[in-house]
């Protein structure tokens, strides 16, 4: 049986970067960039006073002058000083005229006089420095700058960024087609009303919803009974997408049909069974394109398997960088029985630092196991048991 690090290099080994497409710019949260962006100007691109007040230039004040302001400058407006001028009134995000270099904000001043349009102003500052209050153009980015490389995943600051570039239509990688097949003579649709010995499809929704956070809505999404006809039917269609989602059917009982029929079409096995607890049985293969993922039925194995090997499949695809663990240390004490790395969920707890809190759930099966939970955490196989301060890899949902 191999370890989780060889199936997971196993499966990353298997993938091939999509291509681009172009999308608006409204419709690019959650997708990843396919492209590295980069300033088209200066930003701020002009020196931007950060208050309302007065521009002065700094070498020349004098707290005990009266000053004679005839303008004032707003933000969307050209600025230029007349050659008479020694301040202007200037309002936040106006842009600074040349000549001038510190903006005294209006809590600061005071306005005398106001006669044919001339004010007079005194100031009560004595702290006046050289570009106070000002953005200076160019602070925030250069022209050219790299601002975001390729793969990065789109979210609301991205968007605002691409925005302020003038990136309208946007390159993301294009995402996968995805087909979910759930098998089990017991497994029923959401919506039917169970008999005693029937259970509902849940893997289906934790799939679609692990797949909606890259913004992917899977092409299918079919039950199925164990019947070798009906299974081999619904494996060819899958087989159409880029990847094939199974869940159920991939153990070593009699009604574990899903590997055979799966070779029989042509599917080369990558692997069967990794040495980690939930999810043992997982199966992995290859036909052309497409990537096969025969996860375990039970829930809970699910959830694990597809954060552990469909999620850095997903980003590898994507053009992403897999994401690493995090490492926190853990409260509490757990004991395990058998020597298979286990996966258990956990919740976030800060007491006087954050760390781990296991959380109690009655095995794979369970289908309130990960309920609330902030992520997984792993519980290393050679250690039966693992105890407060103990540091150990986190996998957030
Ligand atoms: P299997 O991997 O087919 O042996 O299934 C293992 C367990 O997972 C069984 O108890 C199944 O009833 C359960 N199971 C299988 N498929 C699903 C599904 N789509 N939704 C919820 N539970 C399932
Ligand atoms: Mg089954």
């Amino acid at each position: 049986m191999i370890s989780i690090e060889e199936a997971l290099s196993k499966i990353l080994s298997e993938v091939s970067v999509t291509k681009p497409e172009s999308v608006p710019l409204k419709e690019t949260l959650g997708r990843i960039l396919a492209d590295n962006v980069y300033a088209d100007r200066d930003y701020p691109p002009f020196h931007r006073s950060t208050m309302d007040g007065y521009a002065i230039k700094s070498e020349d004040y004098d707290s005990s002058k009266i000053y004679r302001c005839k303008k004032e400058i707003f933000a969307g407006m050209e600025s230029a000083l007349d050659p008479d001028e020694e301040i202007v009134k200037i309002m936040t995000g106006a842009s600074v005229p040349e000549g001038l270099d510190a903006v005294i904000k209006v809590e600061d001043s005071q306005e005398l006089t106001d006669e044919n349009s001339i004010t007079q102003v005194k100031f009560n500052s004595d702290n006046i420095f050289q570009f106070m209050n000002i953005s200076l153009r160019g602070e925030d980015l250069k022209t050219g700058e790299l601002v975001i490389g390729s793969g990065a995943k789109v979210g609301i600051s991205e968007i605002s960024l691409l925005a302020s570039l003038g990136i309208e239509a946007v390159s993301v990688y294009s995402l996968p087609t995805i087909s979910i097949i759930s098998t089990g003579n017991e497994v029923i649709p959401v919506g039917s009303a169970p008999l005693p010995y029937q259970i509902r499809d849940s893997n289906s929704y934790s799939l679609i919803a692990i797949l909606n956070r890259y913004k992917i809505h899977p092409k299918s999404i079919v039950l199925v009974p164990d019947e070798e006809t009906k299974i081999e039917e619904a494996l060819k269609q899958g087989l159409e997408s880029d990847i094939l989602l199974l869940s159920g059917g991939v153990s070593m009982g009699s009604m574990d049909l899903i590997p055979p029929i799966l070779e029989k079409l042509g599917v080369k096995k990558i692997f069967h069974k990794v040495s980690l607890k939930p999810g043992k049985p997982i199966w992995f293969g290859k036909k052309g394109k497409t990537a096969v993922f025969g996860l375990p039925g039970n829930p809970f194995s699910v959830q694990v398997c597809a954060r552990i090997f469909l999620d850095p499949y997903i980003r590898s695809y994507l053009g992403m960088q897999i994401a690493k663990p995090l490492r926190y240390s853990f409260y509490g004490k757990r004991k395990k029985k058998n020597v298979l790395p286990e996966y258990f969920p956990v919740f976030l707890e800060t007491k006087e630092k954050t760390g781990l809190c296991a959380k109690s759930f009655n095995g794979s099966g369970d289908i309130r196991a990960g309920l609330f939970s902030d992520g997984i955490a792993l519980h290393p196989g050679e250690r039966s048991e693992i105890s407060e301060g103990d540091v150990l890899d986190f996998y957030p949902w």
